[in-house]
């Protein structure tokens, strides 16, 4: 699905000499390659404050346990994500409160948000599926008028533009309170083993994650709240240093794949492409097809057996999850992600796709679906 391998090849000097440096500095941990790159992001994403963390679903917990958020107050999520997003609101005792989605976007549904806020509903985790924005004006919209925090999860858009009404165009996962990312090796932004940071334009969240992150601890042994153990390793804040200076060309990269994935399946009756919406772009953390009419387990074990990965985000969506099955959903609430996970099939994305390999993807699709 991805291939890490030739990017690296491509970027092997510059991304060996960073590592090199932080082993010959033996600042393993909170080196000056962590600030530097902390600074980096702050610039590429116009926010106030990044935080790096270990991995996005920390990310996503140190949003969370900032907010001082109770035990069971809502938070209203999509069902159609990866577990992380949900995983973390259980874990800190809060309700997930899941509901469905858009069926262009994927992203989750303004119309069934507005029908899942109640008088316990604190939060809003709004995820930027597959690399496109959920509609975040609308969501900011609703959480003003109900004075509600978002929190949004960037793991899979980092990168994107979000355009706003009034023409003003901002990076995703600076919009809502706090953004959470992941630098996962095969996310648009990866390092080479985990990581993952927070944003923020606020300074007082800001000051708690950053204590958050470090055991609640700003002076050496002075606790001043409850935290956890979350830091970027330096040899990945080097590596991610190399990485983000790439990271618009990745992106061009990957929407030049999906452009021609696009042509080659352009109005087939049977395949679906991606929609971009008016408000935001699509930095294509995957390139996902909707299929009618297909017998997908055949479709896979053919394009397996044609050496090309495809893989189906997500099969289950989370609230017919065993570990996420409540009382508050029965199968068929969301019909539209059910949909989904029956019917979407992911190909191959990543930056290095020649024009050879994607016609003999979309070729090979075609001549199972053609026939
Ligand atoms: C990858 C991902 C996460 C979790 O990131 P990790 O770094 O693997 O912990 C959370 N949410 C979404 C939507 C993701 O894609």
């Amino acid at each position: 699905m991805v291939d890490l391998k030739s990017q690296y090849q491509n970027i092997k000097e510059e991304v060996d000499k960073a590592i090199e440096d932080v082993i010959n500095s033996t600042a393993f941990i909170n080196g000056p390659a962590v600030k530097e790159f902390q600074e980096n992001l702050e610039k590429y994403l116009g926010a106030k404050h990044v935080i790096p963390c270990a991995n996005g679903t920390d990310a996503l917990q140190i949003a969370m346990m900032a907010l001082d958020l109770q035990p069971g107050d809502e938070v209203i999520t999509t069902t159609f994500t990866f577990i992380a997003t949900a995983e973390v609101i259980a874990l800190l005792r809060l309700a997930p409160v899941l509901v469905d989605v858009e069926p262009d976007t994927f992203n989750i549904s303004i119309e069934a948000i507005e029908k899942a806020i109640t008088p316990k509903t604190k939060a809003i985790v709004p995820v930027h599926l597959f690399g496109q924005c959920a509609n975040m004006e609308a969501i900011m919209a609703l959480a003003k008028k109900h004075n509600l925090f978002v929190i949004e999860d960037n793991c899979q858009g980092i990168g994107a533009d979000y355009l706003f009404s009034d023409g003003r165009k901002v990076k995703s996962g600076t919009i809502g309170e706090i953004g959470c990312t992941s630098f996962f090796p095969s996310k648009n932004l990866g390092c080479y083993g985990d990581g993952g940071a927070i944003f923020t334009n606020d300074d007082d969240l800001a000051y708690k994650m950053r204590g958050i992150v470090n055991h609640g601890m700003f002076v050496r042994y002075h606790h001043e709240m409850v935290g956890v153990n979350s830091r970027l390793d330096s040899i990945q804040a080097a590596i991610l240093n190399v990485k983000l200076k790439k990271l618009d060309e990745y992106i061009l990269a990957r929407q030049k794949a999906a452009n021609y994935y696009n042509t080659a399946f352009a109005n087939h009756p049977k395949i679906k492409t991606p929609i971009t919406s008016s408000y935001s772009t699509h930095v294509f953390h995957q390139y996902t097809l909707v299929l009618s009419g297909v017998d997908r387990p055949k479709l896979q074990e053919f394009m397996t057996g044609k050496d090309i990965p495809v893989m189906i985000y997500y099969p289950i969506p989370l609230h017919q999850q065993k570990a996420y099955i409540s009382e508050r959903y029965k199968d068929g609430d969301f019909p539209v992600a059910e949909h989904l996970s029956a019917h979407v099939i992911s190909l191959p994305m990543h930056t290095e796709l020649e024009d050879e390999q994607l016609a003999y993807i979309s070729n090979s699709l075609l001549e199972f679906i053609n026939r």
